[in-house]
């Protein structure tokens, strides 16, 4: 049987008014603060499964690069009106390779350019070697207030198929190294999903971090991402040649299940596929811009922006990036227009994500011109006939079902 897609009463549509709950509404509406992206295109070293726009042994040009992602968020800022932003993230690549006078200079050529308001969350990713109390004490003084670290696991044997450079030591020294520095905001990002992992690898992993074994203290915030084996990497080649073997849907799926059971039970909020966090304002506030289909601007060599239906995508290598700032031309390398009707999927696929929010009638209406019935009715429909969508009066969003099949249900709306 085909469920039907109910129509929202007029009461519970002006229930979620977008002033009463503007921290969780899907999608984002037209001209909500920015976000800011900035790209950080240098590593120690590449991951064999790497496939991100980054670059090894390229250290000598962070001078160069950031003096021009320095000059191209002025220019960014002057083109967009200096609009209000929320939310700055530096990203990588590995941003923790930066000295923090770098860092907070470039922050503060966001503050320069755009209403980066007082309360604006600054993330930076962070490998976890190679950086100590000091420098994390720089980063806070620079403006970052949320830390990301990459710790992957705490399974020697799974940190050297993942070709990480650190030790599992090394994570809880530098969550140690971030609360003594004053950090009282940082995510964890584990992988799993790698070769050779068993369900007590992961057992382990989440045992360590929400038992306080790996610095000390629990985190606010952890990302829980499963490996995905890029063709054209080192590793997608270790797997064809038979050298490697990562496990299969099930045993992901598997592995994933426990995952979310485990968390659960330590009171965890599983506010995203892939994130959890301690508390619901404890998340990723950049990550949920992605989510709610707002706008971005993306700054620096790959860098992808997404304003007013403008997709912009940045020259990829750092030199080309570096020289057409120095000339003073725009280092975009692809612009794309998005259709009304691919932002109605996008903003579908991406809000689906979001487990507790999903994505909200009312919002859909005032962000597109069109009810979400209209355009999507049959699809979701046939979906929460099939128990992978739930249909409330004021959003749909997955069913744990749903969330198993995530990828093919939101496949649906493109
Ligand atoms: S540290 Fe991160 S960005 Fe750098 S190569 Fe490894 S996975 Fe890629």
């Amino acid at each position: 049987m085909v469920a039907t897609f109910p129509a929202p009463a007029p009461a519970d549509v002006s229930g979620v008014s977008l002033a009463r709950r503007p921290e969780s509404v899907a999608p984002a509406p037209v001209g909500a603060s920015l976000g800011l992206y900035l790209h950080v295109p240098f590593c120690a070293h590449i991951c064999p499964y790497c496939d991100f726009n980054t670059y090894a042994g390229q250290s000598d040009l962070i001078p160069r690069y950031v003096a021009a992602l320095e000059r191209e968020i002025v220019a960014q800022g002057v083109a967009l009106g200096g609009r209000e932003a929320d939310t700055v993230f530096l990203g990588g690549g590995t941003p923790s390779l930066l000295p923090t006078e770098e860092i907070a200079r470039l922050i503060q050529a966001c503050r320069n350019a755009f209403a980066l308001g007082a309360e604006a969350e600054i993330s930076l990713e962070a490998n976890p070697n190679g950086v100590d109390e000091r420098y994390l004490a720089g980063l806070l003084e620079a403006g970052v207030n949320r830390l990301s670290l990459g710790v992957q696991t705490t399974r020697r044997r799974g940190l050297r198929v993942l070709g990480r450079l650190h030790e599992a030591s090394d994570a809880g020294d530098a969550l140690a190294a971030a609360r003594a520095a004053g950090f009282d905001n940082v995510s964890l990002d584990l992988i799993f999903g790698w070769p050779g992992q068993t369900t007590a690898d992961l057992a382990a992993d989440l045992g360590a971090v929400l038992g306080g074994d790996v610095g000390g203290t629990v985190p606010e915030h952890l990302s829980l991402y499963s490996l995905i084996v890029e063709p054209g990497t080192p590793m997608a080649d270790a797997v064809a040649r038979g050298i490697l073997s990562v496990p299969d849907d099930d045993a992901s799926a598997d592995l994933y299940e426990a995952a979310m059971a485990t968390l659960a039970a330590a009171g965890f909020v599983h506010y995203e596929v892939a994130n959890w966090a301690r508390d619901s304002a404890l998340a990723s506030r950049h990550n949920l811009i992605y989510w709610r289909n707002g706008d971005y601007l993306g700054a620096g060599a790959g860098a992808h922006g997404s304003i007013g239906g403008r997709r912009t995508m940045n020259h990829l290598l750092p030199a080309t990036y570096c020289a057409a700032v120095e000339r003073g031309e725009a280092p975009v390398s692809n612009v794309e227009s998005i259709s009304p009707t691919t932002a109605m999927g996008e903003t579908m696929m991406l809000g689906l994500r979001l487990l507790r929010d999903g994505v909200s009638l009312p919002a859909f209406d005032e962000r597109h011109g069109r009810t979400l019935q209209e355009v999507y009715g049959d699809v979701v429909g046939g979906l929460a006939g099939q128990g992978l969508i739930e249909c409330l009066p004021d959003r749909v969003r997955l069913t744990p079902r749903g969330l198993m099949l995530a990828n093919d249900v939101c496949a649906r709306f493109v």
